[in-house]
């Protein structure tokens, strides 16, 4: 399928009204990687680093993550990328951990809120990241953060690794830049220090809808009723770009919908201009962003709201048949 796309590997995604859009993937898995260079992807938006955890029998030492983490920063090759901390909980339980009884796993103790509570594997992490950029600049962000307190309290973790780097004499990353995934709905509501102090967002969009419509993403039965071109997610995501464009915050959206062409359309009419996806999204992507007047499909948007409609689809690919 790849190939049908080759033509517009290199070509830098720009909209027909002239629309910068990046195109990153998203990856795990060492395996991943080589999508890079065949995708034609820009750089590495979601890296999970909770599927390397994931493939083994027992919790991964810190020396053989950093050596993991390096190659992953050797085979991008200078391309940026963005490596989320551990997100486990909820549909992703560790073979070697003790699993929690939760009755809801889902708003349950994961990701970020077991690395704060149980700082052991978070801390080991972080060093490892550090270790591996060497020199290299170093992006990432943590999972699952719904209050400004967390994201703080995160990234105080991240300096006491750098203390901790320093006084061993260890080199450190040429740089480093720290993001939020926004992925719960009060992270759009908070503080605005968060939005200050964040390097930059990224919308989980597939844990955000499944928080703004209190339905869960592993149940077919209810997640198949809320579609993502529903006018009141749009709205929503739509005051998220607003206000980070109001405090300069870079924005992204990783969550499946960013590799669905009319889903990712829409959410470049909106305002998103760096999308993630997986590797074999970006090529048909790109090829409908290329060919899509993100202002006039806004427009569309804006018309179909107006008129009361639930959901933009049906205007939105009346619009995309005859012009696209
Ligand atoms: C998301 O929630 O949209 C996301 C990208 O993270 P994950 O799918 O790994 O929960
Ligand atoms: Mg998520």
């Amino acid at each position: 399928a790849q190939e049908r796309y080759a033509s517009i590997r290199d070509t830098p995604c720009v909209s027909a009204c002239g629309t910068r859009i990046e195109m990153h993937m998203n990856a795990g898995l060492m395996a991943d990687l080589p999508s890079l260079e065949n995708s034609g992807a820009e750089g590495v938006g979601l890296f999970r680093t909770e599927l390397q955890f994931l493939v083994r029998n027992q919790m991964p030492r810190r020396t053989e993550l950093a050596a993991l983490y390096s190659r992953v920063l050797d085979a991008a090759q200078g391309k940026r990328v963005v490596f989320r901390t551990l997100d486990i909980g909820s549909d992703k339980v560790l073979p070697y951990m003790k699993p929690n009884d939760e009755p809801n796993p889902a708003l349950g103790w994961r990701a970020i809120r077991v690395g704060l509570d149980k700082p052991g594997v978070l801390r080991m992490q972080l060093q490892a990241l550090l270790r591996a950029a060497n020199g290299r600049p170093l992006s990432l962000m943590f999972p699952f953060v719904a209050q400004y307190d967390e994201f703080a309290a995160a990234r105080a973790e991240v300096d006491k690794a750098i203390d901790r780097e320093v006084r061993l004499g260890h080199p450190l990353p040429e740089a480093i830049e720290i993001g939020a995934m926004l992925e719960t709905p009060s992270l759009a509501f908070a503080s605005q220090r968060l939005f200050d102090e964040v390097k930059f967002l990224s919308v989980g969009g597939n844990d955000l809808k499944q928080f703004f419509f209190a339905a869960d993403r592993e149940n077919e039965r209810v997640r198949k009723r809320y579609d993502t071109l529903n006018v009141s997610f749009l709205t929503f995501l739509q005051g998220i770009v607003d206000r980070c464009r109001e405090s300069g915050t870079r924005l992204s959206f990783c969550g499946e919908d960013a590799g669905r062409p009319i889903e990712a359309v829409c959410l470049a009419a909106i305002g998103f201009e760096t999308l993630s996806m997986r590797p074999a999204s970006v090529g048909p992507v790109k090829s409908l962003l290329m060919r899509t007047d993100l202002r006039q499909l806004r427009d569309v948007m804006a018309r179909s709201r107006d008129r009361g409609d639930q959901s933009v689809r049906e205007a939105v690919m009346q619009f995309l048949r005859a012009n696209a």
